[in-house]
């Protein structure tokens, strides 16, 4: 077994401290990895606080993984020791089922097993990425690209393919108009993500307070919500809106600004229910939905098209000492965008 240096909380009002756990010995299908840089999500804010329910701790959060393989099992033949690597939100599913067979092991049938706050197929609980090390079955390991860097590659693994996925999902791309609410970890990477896949995209924020950035993204526009002219004048207008906030929002009025067939995605998810008007959607055949993460395929996909285009996250890297500073500012929405832990710091 190889023990690991991580950060932990100890319950749900407790604040970050140094321990070490014990990863597992590898298995023949198993790839260790020495984790370089760990994003901050957050999932992990949620998760750790225990505000979408109860979780046994000490809980070590972490799903934007990216590190360097440092060992592997006899069977696995996808990387090798020195590979540069990355795990996002899973570490497992059942393999088996109709949504595993196709690829979106995040809607496995039986539960995908998440990186953290999950329990595994030998029955331990699973601990995340603010770690020096973790042990993932190789089929949920991602190859970096050369050109992307580690501290930028971690934020991939979450933000950049729960962004990704509804943009292919419902064909973003040359001659559709995208919105993007909410300007935050997830919101910037949809912007560089949908300007890069050709799309018309506009960014739908509170304030103007981050509007050169938006630009500077790729976005073509640039609103504010708290603005009542912003719905009046965009009425039909979007052909898909990826909504980013995990807070409760007048959803018609986001639905209003739908074309004829359009798609409001739901990627952020607020604690309690939202409700809506069906006329909303009837009235101009528009959909509600929502999307999760990605599934492995889609996301080296997504890594790769990343590369393809240059596009990374902006990252602001912190020491293991400021986790519990960078949840607080990720909650004031003080963040530009994503804030990265380096490892070596644990
Ligand atoms: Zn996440
Ligand atoms: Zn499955």
């Amino acid at each position: 077994m190889v023990t690991a240096k991580v950060r932990a909380v100890d319950g749900a009002d407790q604040p970050f401290q140094a321990m070490t756990i014990e990863r597992r010995d590898l298995d023949t299908q198993d790839v260790l990895i020495e984790i370089k840089f760990a994003g901050i999500c957050h999932s992990d804010i949620h998760t750790a606080r225990g505000e979408w329910g109860p979780v046994n701790y000490p809980l070590v959060p972490g799903h934007e993984i990216a590190g360097i393989v440092t060992a592997v099992g006899s069977e696995v033949t996808k990387y090798k020791i020195g590979d540069r690597v990355g795990v996002g939100c899973m570490v497992d599913s059942c393999r088996e089922c109709a949504n595993c067979k196709k690829g979106e092991e995040q809607y496995c049938h039986k539960g995908n097993v998440p990186t953290y706050a999950g329990v595994d197929k030998y029955g331990q609980p699973t601990q995340g990425g603010y770690a020096s090390h973790i042990v993932v079955t190789e089929d949920f390991v991602l190859g970096i690209p050369d050109n992307i860097s580690l501290e930028h590659a971690a934020p991939l693994l979450c933000a950049g393919i729960t962004t990704y996925s509804p943009l292919r999902t419902w064909n973003a791309g040359p001659g559709k108009k995208v919105a993007v609410v909410g300007l935050g970890g997830l919101g910037h990477m949809a912007v560089k993500i949908a300007h890069a896949m050709g799309s018309e995209v506009t960014v739908l924020s509170q304030s103007l307070s981050k509007k050169d950035d938006g630009l500077k993204f790729g976005a073509d526009h640039y609103y504010a919500t708290s603005n009542p002219e912003t719905f009046q004048n965009l009425a039909g207008t979007f052909d898909l809106i990826i909504n980013t906030v995990s807070a409760k929002i007048d959803i018609d009025a986001y639905i209003s600004l739908l074309a004829l067939d359009g798609t409001i995605v739901n990627v952020g998810a607020p604690a309690e229910p939202l409700s809506l008007n069906v006329f909303s959607l009837i009235s101009q055949r528009r959909s509600f939905a929502g999307s999760m993460i990605g599934g492995i395929r889609e996301t080296q996909e997504m890594l790769d098209f990343c590369a393809e285009h240059n596009i990374v996250p902006e990252i602001e890297i912190i020491s293991a000492d400021q986790i519990d500073e960078a949840y607080e500012r990720v909650l004031a929405s003080d963040v530009r965008y994503r804030f990265v832990i380096d490892t070596s710091t644990l």
